[in-house]
């Protein structure tokens, strides 16, 4: 689904990614974990063509995919949630994905002039997946931090996607709200087929849910495997000295 080869970039004098390689198979679930500063988010933001790497290919779907802007990879099946949460407050929890939903088909405009009702059943059958089916009309803005995480992965999947990548889907969540998140998320993936990238700084979290974790550390991946290997890892241990 989706293959990473050599992948750089830097800001300014500084490296945030260097020689990072991966690949993710159809339908896995599959997590990056590291400290805050690993490089998480930028190497998301090179996926997803919002940077352009300074060296290395990006291929989804054997088709390379570097330096394509981000709506062109988005319309190729990959759709993203970012770090912080990305909705529109003011507008009820059933415009944002009735919104998400229209554009995608590039109908966004025809939402303003005429039929509320467009996209309705596939409005609500989203709504119902991600547990906000009861919420639909209340104003976004108005909903738990958690809720509206929630409301982000249902825009996510308006648009289709065959993989879903996630940056850090559980930063600022109660403990018991990132269990049943993750939960969710993984089933999510599970019943749609999706394949599934997150990234993560709290090892905990990854555990029950990632079929396969490599470990970001200053750029560079410094361990990968099943979560037991990473787990038992000498030097995934040394980075996380003291947190797990
Ligand atoms: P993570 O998501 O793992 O916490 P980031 O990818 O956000 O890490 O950041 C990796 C490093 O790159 C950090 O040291 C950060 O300060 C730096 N960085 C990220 N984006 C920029 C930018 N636009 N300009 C300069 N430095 C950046
Ligand atoms: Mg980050």
């Amino acid at each position: 689904m989706l293959e990473i080869s050599g992948v750089a970039k830097a800001f300014g004098g500084f490296q945030a990614l260097i020689g990072v390689s991966l690949r993710v198979e159809p339908g896995e679930i599959a997590a990056i974990i590291g400290p805050n500063g690993a490089g998480k988010s930028t190497l998301f933001n090179v996926i997803t063509g919002h940077l352009v790497p300074d060296a290395g290919r990006i291929n989804l779907k054997g088709r390379d995919i570097t330096g394509l802007p981000p709506h062109a990879i988005c319309r190729l099946g990959l759709a993203r949630s970012f770090q912080r949460t990305n909705i529109f407050p003011r507008l009820s929890v059933f415009d944002n994905v009735q919104v998400a939903i229209l554009s995608h088909e590039g109908r966004a405009q025809e939402m303003w002039s005429r039929a509320r009702d467009l996209g309705r059943e596939r409005t609500m059958a989203i709504l119902e997946d991600v547990g906000l089916a009861g919420r639909a009309a209340e104003a976004s803005g108005s909903l738990s931090y958690g809720d509206q995480k929630q409301l982000e992965l249902g825009i996510a999947l308006a648009l289709e996607p065959e993989m879903l990548l996630l940056d850090e889907p559980t930063a600022g969540m109660s403990p018991q709200e990132t269990r049943s998140s993750m939960a969710l998320v993984a089933r999510i993936a599970r019943d749609r087929r999706l394949t599934l990238l997150f990234t993560e700084h709290d090892m905990g979290v990854v555990f029950s849910v990632a079929q396969r974790i490599r470990v970001l550390h200053q750029g560079r991946i410094i361990a990968e495997g099943a979560p037991d290997e990473v787990r038992r890892n000498d030097e995934v241990k040394r980075v996380y000295l003291g947190k797990h």
